[in-house]
C-alpha cells in the first residue's frame, strides 16, 4: 500500500516567466474534463493507496472552483482516503477565498503551501506573477482566520534585478508572518522559458557570488527567528516534538521523496514511483483525459530501476537534507551498505571539503550544500 499521493492540477491564470512545469491556461470546459477524469483516476487507483500524505500541486490547484473541490473531496470519502495526516494544497495568493479555505478545512486539508516568491511589486512583475504583495497579506490572514496552523510560504532569490537590500526586506517582512514553514529557491534558468531566453540574449548577468550571499542571508535570518533548516531549500518551525530528527512542521510528503519512498501520481505530468518502477503521466491534459476515459493508464512511459541505481538516487536525494544519510536507515531502505558501495565517492567528497562522515551518518558541509547537485551526482550509479 502506498502512503503518499501526489495530484497535479495543470492550470494557471498566466504562465510565469521562469516556469517550466507543465501547466496551461484556464479554459473552463477543459478544467471540467480534467476534474471528471481525475475522479475516475482516484476511484481506479484507490485500491493501491492508503495515503498518510496527500499533496495537490500545480499548476494552481486553488484555481478549481468550490464545486469542483467538493466533488474531489467526495471521491476521497467514497474511496476511504480519510486518514490523511498531512494534506497539502498549493495556493496562489490571487485565488484564496474565505469560502475555499473553509471548504478545505472541513475536508481535512491541514497544510497550505502558498507561492509568494517575492514581496517586491517590481520583482513580482518581473517574474510574471499574477498576484500583488497586498494579496499575500490578505490571503495569509484569510487562511489563518479559517484555522490553518500549518502554512508554507515559497520564496525565490537571485531574481534578476533583486538586490541584497530588497531580499533582506522581503525576508524581514516574511518572517513577520510567522508561518510554520518556508521554502526558498534560487532562480533556475530552465530552457524554454522566457527568463532563460532573456538570460541567453544577454539582458542580464547571472551573478553567482550574489546568489551565494543571498543564500547565506537566508540561512542566517531564518536561523535567528527559530526556523530549522532540514533541507537545502526548506525550513520549518518546531514545537519540540521532532520525530526522526526533523522539525515538527517539516513537510512529510517531501521527506518521503528524499528518502526514496513510494508515491502514487495522479493528474497530467505527475510522476510516481512504486515497487522499483518509476512512471510519468502524459504531460498533456487532453491525452491524460483520453486515456482515463478509455480505461487505460495515462502513462507516457516508465522504467524499472535496478536496485543499485535506485539506491544511488536515494543517496543523492538524501544528501539534500541537513541530517544527511543515516547509514542504518539507508541499508534498511535500499539493501545496500553506503560505506561499502560508495566508500570511494564519500572519501572524495570529504577530501574536497563538501562532505563529512559522522558516526551514524554522512552529510554535506555548509560549503557542500552550495554544490549539492554536483555532490549528489558523485553518488549516482546508473
Ligand atoms: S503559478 Fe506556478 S505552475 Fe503556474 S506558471 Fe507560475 S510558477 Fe508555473
Amino acid at each position: 500500500m502506498v502512503s503518499s499521493v501526489y495530484i497535479h492540477v495543470p492550470f494557471c491564470a498566466k504562465k510565469c516567466e521562469y516556469c517550466a512545469f507543465y501547466s496551461e491556461g484556464t479554459d473552463g470546459a477543459r478544467i471540467e474534463r480534467y476534474v471528471a477524469a481525475l475522479l475516475i483516476d482516484i476511484r481506479r487507483q484507490a485500491i493501491q493507496a492508503q495515503p498518510r500524505t496527500v499533496f495537490f500541486g500545480g499548476g494552481t490547484p486553488s484555481l478549481l472552483t468550490l464545486g469542483q473541490w467538493a466533488r474531489i473531496f467526495d471521491a476521497f470519502q467514497e474511496v476511504g482516503w480519510t486518514s490523511v495526516s498531512e494534506f497539502t494544497v498549493e495556493c496562489n495568493p490571487a485565488t484564496v477565498s474565505a469560502a475555499k479555505a473553509a471548504l478545505f478545512r472541513e475536508n481535512g486539508v491541514n497544510r497550505i503551501s502558498m507561492g509568494v516568491q517575492s514581496l517586491d511589486e517590481g520583482l513580482l512583475d518581473r517574474l510574471g506573477r499574477v498576484h500583488s504583495r497586498e494579496m499575500v497579506f490578505r490571503s495569509f490572514q484569510t487562511l489563518r482566520e479559517a484555522g490553518f496552523d500549518n502554512i508554507n510560504l515559497d520564496l525565490m532569490f537571485a531574481i534578476p534585478g533583486q538586490t541584497k537590500e530588497i531580499w533582506q526586506q522581503t525576508l524581514d517582512e516574511i518572517l513577520e508572518f510567522g508561518s510554520e514553514h518556508l521554502s526558498c529557491y534560487e532562480v533556475i534558468y530552465e530552457e524554454d522559458t522566457p527568463l532563460y531566453d532573456q538570460m541567453k540574449a544577454g539582458e542580464f548577468d547571472v551573478d553567482e557570488a550574489l546568489a551565494s550571499e543571498m543564500y547565506e542571508m537566508l540561512v542566517r535570518s531564518l536561523d535567528l527567528k527559530g526556523y530549522r533548516q532540514y533541507e537545502i531549500a526548506n525550513f520549518a518551525r518546531s514545537d519540540g516534538n521532532d520525530p526522526n530528527g526533523f522539525p515538527s512542521y517539516a513537510c512529510r510528503h517531501n521527506i518521503n521523496y528524499w528518502v526514496g519512498g513510494d508515491y502514487l501520481a495522479l493528474g497530467p505530468a505527475a510522476a510516481g514511483h512504486q515497487d522499483g518502477q518509476r512512471y510519468q503521466n502524459w504531460s498533456n491534459t487532453e491525452l491524460y483525459c483520453e486515456a482515463i476515459q478509455a480505461g487505460r493508464l495515462p502513462r507516457d512511459g516508465g522504467e524499472c530501476l535496478e536496485p543499485l541505481a535506485k539506491a544511488s538516487e536515494t543517496a543523492a536525494f538524501s544528501l539534500r537534507m541537513n541530517r544527511g544519510i543515516h547509514f542504518l536507515e539507508f541499508q534498511a531502505k535500499t539493501g545496500f551498505d553506503l560505506q561499502e558501495h560508495w566508500g570511494a565517492e564519500l572519501d572524495r567528497l570529504v577530501g574536497c571539503g563538501w562532505g563529512e562522515r559522522c558516526e551514524e551518518t554522512f552529510r554535506l558541509t555548509r560549503t557542500g550544500f552550495r554544490f549539492a547537485d554536483a555532490a549528489g551526482a558523485e553518488l549516482l550509479k546508473v
